[in-house]
């Protein structure tokens, strides 16, 4: 068995591990970082980067064949996805290659292989040519996590997917049910609805998108409807049986058991972290009931020299916390005086329309007992929505009545996802609802929708009528 030791061992290369990694040999750290799969993890291979590059390009065709009633007449567009997949993982190569080559160049040794723990300071790795032995002085645990699987129904990437087969079919499915109505289900739906399958959406719960303000989810909702997506409220699947050409699903929503067929059924229930089979119990480690691993602001573990980063560390399960995390660790590791301490984390859904969150909902606010100052301010009445037709939905702002101070930002409407951070940065800084108010948005964007959004949770938007302007509640102090 072969010998390596490293400074630091950074396991998992997702956008967790691979950041933490370039941080620490920023900061004059002997890394070495193992996967045994590709750099990039599940966010730029399996996840955020390939399903928005197939949602943009759904998005794009979508437009074309809609663009005749703003003198846009395209004849002939089609779906070619053999062609979209190639493209899709063009994209994935080029951002997987860059990140290979800068771990290169920070001076990272990259280990491909399965790692295990053997003790609290050592890892096993078996790689193509044999294992390895791998000791260090600290070690950054960045696993990820997998698709949780439907018990008893066993996903072959033909018939019955999960989210990875899903980005990568090769022929586009007449009918496909997908299994979950949280964000990756209803972002990939949304894809494959646009490019011509007829999809269904099975949640058993009341709300699609959990956790997000129901106003903002409804309006998501009304578009899959329009665009012809059954979506199935409150119901549970019963059974699931593959055919040689279909899949026979029996669904039951609360009164009676119905037999459905689909081509395909996409599986998205939720995402189980990589924490089996690490052996962590050889490190000292457990974890919680769910198997995640609980850390400190460090991102320390119970084990002081073992750390743990992304999707592995719990909620949210998101690319950019798990990078956030990572730079944490590499500073507290090299010494530093750090911590985790984030107040905004934005969170975006790439539906149609998108769906972007930061800071407290107004449910949430209320249920801290804060009393709330709430204004909203819709698309249709912002120039720029209107003059790039994308004219559903709206901002929604919460502020402390009592402060002033802003404490959260809903959006639901085209470009979302990039106006979310301008509303990040005021939460993260302390800001008050007036600030946003009071900052000059250029003409015409969509950021002034947040502009007018905080006048209007001030009582004075101008681009909407607002009753009585004086009645809104005020911000007592600014503090
Ligand atoms: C379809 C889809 C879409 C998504 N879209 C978004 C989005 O738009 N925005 C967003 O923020 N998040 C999104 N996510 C979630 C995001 O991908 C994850 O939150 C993120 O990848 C987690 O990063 P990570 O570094 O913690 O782990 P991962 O990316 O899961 O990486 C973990 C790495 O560890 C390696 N590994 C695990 N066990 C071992 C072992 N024993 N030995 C060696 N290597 C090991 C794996 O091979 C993997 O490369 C999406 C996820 C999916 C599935």
């Amino acid at each position: 068995m072969t010998q390596h030791t490293a400074d630091v061992v950074v396991l998992g290369a997702g956008p967790a591990g691979y950041v933490c990694a370039i941080r620490l040999a920023q900061l004059g750290k002997k890394v070495t970082v193992i996967d045994r799969a590709e750099v990039g993890g599940v966010c730029l291979n399996r996840g955020c980067i390939p399903s928005k590059a197939l949602i943009h390009a759904g998005g794009l065709y979508e437009k074309l064949s809609h663009s005749a009633e703003i003198g846009i007449e395209v004849q002939g567009a089609k779906v070619n996805l053999p062609q979209l997949m190639k493209w899709k993982d063009s994209v994935v190569q080029k951002l997987t290659g860059g990140v290979a080559t800068l771990l290169k160049a920070n001076g990272c040794t990259f280990l491909a292989g399965d790692a295990q723990f053997i003790n609290s300071k050592t890892l096993e790795v078996k790689t193509a040519s044999g294992a390895t032995q791998v000791a260090f002085n600290q070690c950054v645990i960045a696993t990820g996590s997998r698709p949780t699987s439907l018990p008893g129904v066993e996903v072959d990437q033909k018939q019955i997917l999960d989210s990875t087969g899903a980005l990568n079919l090769q022929k586009l499915p007449k009918s496909m049910l997908c299994i979950g109505g949280g964000y990756i289900g209803l972002e990939l739906g949304s894809f494959y609805s646009k490019v011509g399958t007829q999809v269904t959406v099975v949640e058993a719960g009341a709300q699609l998108l959990g956790g997000v303000d129901p106003e903002l989810t409804k309006v998501v909702a009304r578009k899959l409807e329009k665009r012809g997506v059954s979506v199935l409220m409150k119901t549970q699947v019963k059974s699931i049986k593959k055919t040689a050409t279909s899949v026979e699903v029996v669904l039951f929503d609360g009164t009676a058991e119905k037999k459905h067929e689909f081509e395909v059924v996409l599986v998205t229930i939720g995402r189980t972290p990589n924490s089996d089979h690490l052996g962590l119990e050889k490190a000292g480690l457990k974890t919680d009931s769910k198997g995640f691993l609980t850390v400190n602001a460090q991102r320390q573990t119970s084990v002081p020299h073992l750390y743990a980063i992304g999707d592995i560390a719990g909620q949210p399960l998101l690319a950019h916390k798990g990078s956030k995390e990572g730079i944490v660790a590499a500073e507290a590791i090299a010494g530093k005086k750090t911590a985790y301490d984030v107040v905004a984390m934005p969170a975006v859904i790439f539906t149609d329309p998108e769906i972007a969150t930061v800071g407290l909902t107004e449910a949430e606010a209320k249920a801290k007992g804060v009393e709330v100052q709430v204004g909203n301010f819709p698309y249709a009445a912002n120039g720029r929505a209107l003059s790039v037709a994308e004219t559903d939905g709206f901002v929604k702002m919460i502020g402390d009545a009592k402060t002033g101070r802003l404490l959260g930002v809903h959006i639901v409407g085209a470009e979302a996802s990039n106006l979310i951070s301008e509303a990040a940065l005021a939460i993260e800084m302390g800001a008050h609802v007036e600030d946003l108010a009071l900052t000059v948005h250029p003409h015409p964007t969509l950021p002034e929708t947040l502009m007018e959004a905080a006048e209007a949770t001030l009582g004075h938007a101008i681009h909407i009528f607002q009753k009585k302007p004086s009645a809104a509640p005020q911000a007592q102090a600014r503090v």
